[in-house]
């Protein structure tokens, strides 16, 4: 049984605007621990299909479960956050006056506000679980600088850190690399797939030489469905794939 291996599941999901499929019977399973790029054309669904999962759209059809018993069709937006769902948009959004450190303490308040964590002293163990964000963002040293002064490579990966306080099981990454200088994708390369394991993480990507260095598993996103689905070369080597992205 692989089913309780599965951490998300989405089954014959659909969705139209205005008469227009986005998402067309679509079938995507994301196991526990996996890392994951979903590839497509521009307007294949893959934007729709995250706002699905995070509860932004509701679909016309379909399933959509966290594990076996969440069932996130039934929950909205900060229900499915709290449920262990944290999204990443490609724009990193972090709070350009306050430093690292606040940056982190304000994403550790989560629905509870922010306010609670400035009036409060942070105990030992909250002040551990900053620190253990710092290291995996490898920003321990920046901690007291502003978040305003941080490169651009350094703001996405503190707004990953800012999404890991609050523990997700699941991650969505929109365009992580976009504005990246190489040395730059090769640390968010190395941030993700150490991610990976932990949590399960669902990348969009355009960026195909990102996409190799860091996913086993790719999924080509076409007209709302899943066009193929395996490593990179194999989906690459896929004559439906070929025959979408020719001219591309
Ligand atoms: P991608 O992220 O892969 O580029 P999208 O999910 O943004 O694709 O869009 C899929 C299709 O759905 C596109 O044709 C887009 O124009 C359409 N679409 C997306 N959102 C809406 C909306 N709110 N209203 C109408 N059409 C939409």
């Amino acid at each position: 049984d692989t089913r309780h291996k599965i951490l998300l599941y989405l089954e014959g999901v659909s969705v139209s605007f205005d008469g227009f499929k986005a998402i067309d019977d679509l079938n995507l399973y994301i196991e526990e621990g996996e890392l994951r790029c979903i590839i497509g054309p521009n307007g294949a669904g893959k934007t729709t299909m995250m706002d699905i999962i995070t509860g932004k759209t509701k679909p016309d059809n379909g399933q959509v479960w966290l594990g076996s018993n969440i069932n996130l069709l039934e929950m909205d937006e900060a229900q499915i956050a709290n449920a262990g769902v944290g999204r990443k948009f490609q724009k990193p959004t972090v709070f350009e006056f306050l430093s690292v450190w606040e940056n982190l303490e304000l994403a550790m308040a989560g629905p509870r506000g922010p306010w609670q964590v400035f009036l409060s002293k942070l105990t030992g163990e909250q002040k551990d679980d900053i620190e253990r964000v710092l290291s995996i963002i490898g920003l321990s040293d920046q901690l007291a600088l502003s978040a305003g002064s941080l490169s651009h490579g350094q703001k996405q990966w503190l707004e990953i850190g800012m999404l890991l306080m609050q523990r997700p099981k699941l991650l969505l990454v929109d365009e992580p690399v976009a504005g990246m200088t190489h040395q730059e994708m090769d640390r968010t390369a190395e941030l993700l797939t150490s991610l990976a394991g932990q949590h399960s993480v669902v990348v969009v990507e355009h960026d195909m030489d990102f996409v190799r260095s860091i996913a086993n598993k790719v999924s080509v996103l076409h007209q709302g469905h899943i066009l193929a689905e395996g490593s990179m070369s194999e989906v690459q080597n896929n004559a439906k794939v070929k025959e979408v992205y020719l001219g591309e």
